[in-house]
């Protein structure tokens, strides 16, 4: 999900199984240059993964790593990855040997030089679900599509994990896809509680376990226990509670008293 610069990106749309050529590798002449120019919009399991792998905290990797952007229309809070050393867009990670947090790299950077996007449907029920679809980035200073194995999305997205990332991002994803309630629009209290539930993990699980919040919903046992020591739950259940307060969808039921 970086921000793309639009003259690289195929306007045509792109299943699973369409096929391309790709070759990345140590030694390749344009080896690190991709994230020499990195602009890269994180989800919430990106920052999970990242900040386990550096062994610091959610707020300090958002403080060294993150700055903030405002989307215009939506008002909705995204991470992405600041420089560090005032070039351009050179990512903070980048070394003279590769990626230093590769095994834990961002969910844009695996799908490179695949773009996903994705959109709301119905499904036949009337649940409107989000619907993944592909386009090709071509940057012509990237020799990886010169040839090499041949893939389809499909075996790409398993091969580079990515798979397993956007089946951790979905509910972000769709949440990040909300059209506005009438009456309800995103205010500052709204938007910092989005920011906080989807990136800032260990101050979101603060403030589920030191607020009122577990007195006034519903929560099984088991689920808090979950929450306390598991942080995909407390992420799932972040995305839960940013779809309840965006008015989305009832996914928590207050108590009765
Ligand atoms: S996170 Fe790693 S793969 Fe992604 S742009 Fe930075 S150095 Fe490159
Ligand atoms: S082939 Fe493309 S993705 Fe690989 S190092 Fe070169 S520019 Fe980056």
């Amino acid at each position: 999900m970086n921000m793309l610069d639009m003259s690289m990106v195929e306007p045509t749309i792109r299943t699973l199984a369409t096929k391309f050529k790709f070759n990345c590798y140590k030694g390749i002449k344009c080896f690190n240059r991709c994230c020499g120019q990195a602009d890269i919009i994180l989800t919430p399991y990106d920052v999970l993964r990242m900040k386990k792998r550096l062994k610091i905290s959610s707020g300090e990797f958002l403080k060294n790593y993150v700055y903030i952007s405002i989307d215009e229309k939506s008002l909705h809070p995204y991470a992405m990855i600041k420089t560090m050393d005032g070039s351009r867009k050179r990512c903070p990670f980048v070394t003279p040997e590769g990626c230093f947090v590769y095994a834990d790299r961002p969910a844009s950077c695996r799908y490179y030089p695949i773009g996903q996007v994705t959109a709301m449907s119905r499904q036949s029920g009337g649940e409107a679900v989000g619907e993944e679809s592909y386009f090709f980035i071509t940057d012509p200073n990237c020799l990886g599509s010169q040839g090499g194995k041949e893939w389809t999305i499909e075996t790409w997205r398993i091969d580079q994990g990515v798979d397993f990332y956007d089946d951790m991002n979905r509910e972000w994803k769709e949440i990040q896809l909300r059209r506005d309630v009438p009456g309800h629009s995103l205010d500052d209290k709204k938007q910092a509680m989005m920011y906080m539930a989807s990136y800032d993990l260990d101050r979101f699980k603060k403030y589920v376990f030191e607020s009122t919040l577990l007195d006034l919903f519903e929560i099984d046992k088991d689920e808090i226990q979950k929450i306390r020591t598991d942080e995909v739950s407390l992420m799932k259940f972040g995305f839960r509670y940013l779809k309840y307060i965006l008015m989305l969808k009832e996914t928590l039921k207050t108590k009765q008293n």
